[in-house]
């Protein structure tokens, strides 16, 4: 496929581990939650894993998952603040200012949209500093539905006035993507590379990238051919630039 960034108006970007590192929210909910809760409860580390674990599975795809509100009254236990004690493990992922400043200085639209609480996005734009990058940010809270649920995207037009046809979406939600590609979001990026603690897993169904430095076109030009871009080593892409 070859990706014309001409044909591109808006680009809506996912947060965790899209843009930021999920090694930070992996650590905190698998690691640091359930040392806090054992500890509290006076429970065996494994013991509390486990009941944490199902605690969570049972709230996936729903918008109580990122809702810091819902999770401190469930487990009672201060979660923003808990957030804290974590939170130089927050990071921006490589390449991704830059890709940011190449969408700016190309005047496109660029909404931040995630699934991420109020209290999350607050903790984590003070961290990093990426608010100012962004025409808009959104989270899915405001609009009562998570990515997951087909009628999303429909809803975020009330806040972000898009075209599906010229708008492009980087996540690493195969889930979103497939519900935002049912609604007609014609440019899908899948980041591979979520997390800096865990191998890459590219997907079968959607274009994979590492990093987002992998969509900047070299200088003079607006396209990007994707096959050699997408899914092949870092080193080579940076080869191909040159
Ligand atoms: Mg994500």
């Amino acid at each position: 496929m070859k990706l014309d960034w001409h044909a591109i108006d808006t680009v809506l970007l996912d947060m965790d581990g899209t843009l930021l590192d999920r090694h930070f929210d992996d650590h905190f909910w698998l690691e640091h939650v359930p040392r806090i809760f054992s500890r509290k409860h006076d429970l065996p580390l494994e013991v509390a894993k486990e009941k944490l674990f199902a605690l969570f599975r049972s709230q996936e795809n729903t918008l109580n998952w990122t809702d810091l509100d819902y999770w401190s009254s469930r487990l009672g236990l201060d979660i923003p603040l808990l957030k804290r004690d974590v939170d130089h493990l927050i990071a921006v992922h490589p390449h991704v200012t830059d890709f940011l400043l190449f969408l700016r200085h190309n005047g496109k639209s660029v909404n931040l949209v995630t699934n991420a609480h109020a209290k999350t996005l607050d903790l984590k734009l003070r961290k990093t500093r990426l608010g100012p990058y962004f025409d808009s940010i959104v989270s899915a809270h405001d609009l009562g539905l998570p990515k997951e649920d087909g009628a999303f995207w429909e809803r975020l037009r009330k806040r972000i006035d898009y075209d599906p046809e010229r708008t492009m979406l980087g996540e690493d939600s195969e889930t979103n993507l497939a519900t935002a590609q049912a609604y007609g979001i014609r440019y899908l990026f899948y980041v591979s590379r979520s997390s800096s603690s865990m191998p890459p897993a590219p997907s079968s169904r959607f274009i994979s990238i590492h990093y987002f430095n992998q969509l900047i076109p070299s200088e003079g030009t607006m396209e990007i051919d994707t096959q050699l871009a997408c899914a092949v080593p870092e080193a080579i892409v940076a080869a191909l630039r040159h």
